[in-house]
């Protein structure tokens, strides 16, 4: 069996759906991620989810993709890792739940929420690499195209990391971030970023 056969077969969407943070109703339907979405309207069933504001479906391999900005077989990979599936070991070995450890359960969104953050910010700094560049060698250097030079590396490093390393080095990188508050520094100065994008946009439409 293929590794995105085997995460198909163990791991139903609702429940990748509330590992990686989002809040699941009694109807089995959570605000959309990929969309401005006030209330749930995307369906989750077993197999596949769907979204009742933009249309975005797909399988429990597609969701982790679309939420994480992986390829399928990054977030086919990531999901065995999260989910205790081994594709060496036969599918009714690891068909069994495993015990919900209320500590494991909050350093798991401690380290969705870094891993989000650090996607986001690897995002800004590719745009900012390509849009920034100098136009002639003789040009001053923009302050953004900067920081993408200097930090592009080691954030798709850490993210990469994030996403594959063994759950001990994991929990080292969450540790890193959070110290001195960089994470939540970085968040909040994604976020005004993104407000002020917002506030250009809506200037120029003005
Ligand atoms: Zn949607």
């Amino acid at each position: 069996m293929t590794l995105f056969e085997l995460a198909k077969q163990n791991i139903c969407v609702p429940d990748a759906a509330e590992y990686y943070g989002l809040q699941v109703n009694r109807n089995v339907m959570c605000s959309c991620p990929f969309h401005e979405d006030r209330h749930p309207s995307m369906k989750l069933n077993e197999r596949y989810f769907y979204c009742f504001g933009c249309g975005a479906t797909g399988d429990v391999i597609d969701l982790v993709a679309r939420l994480f900005d992986l390829s399928s077989y990054e977030a086919a990979q990531k999901l065995a890792q999260d989910f205790g599936i081994d594709p060496d070991k036969p599918p009714a070995a690891i068909a069994l739940p495993k015990p919900e450890r209320p500590l494991l359960k909050a350093y798991r969104q401690e380290e969705v929420r870094c891993l989000r953050v650090l996607c986001d910010y690897l995002h800004l700094l590719e745009g900012w690499k390509q849009n920034y560049a100098p136009a002639n060698p003789d040009d001053s250097l923009d302050d953004r195209f900067v920081e993408a030079c200097q930090m592009l590396d080691y954030v798709e490093y850490l993210a990469d990391l994030l996403i594959a390393a063994e759950l001990e080095q994991r929990v080292k990188i969450v540790e890193m971030l959070n110290k001195d508050g960089l994470i939540a520094g970085l968040e909040e100065r994604l976020d005004r970023l993104n407000k002020e994008d917002d506030a250009h946009e809506k200037q120029s439409a003005a």
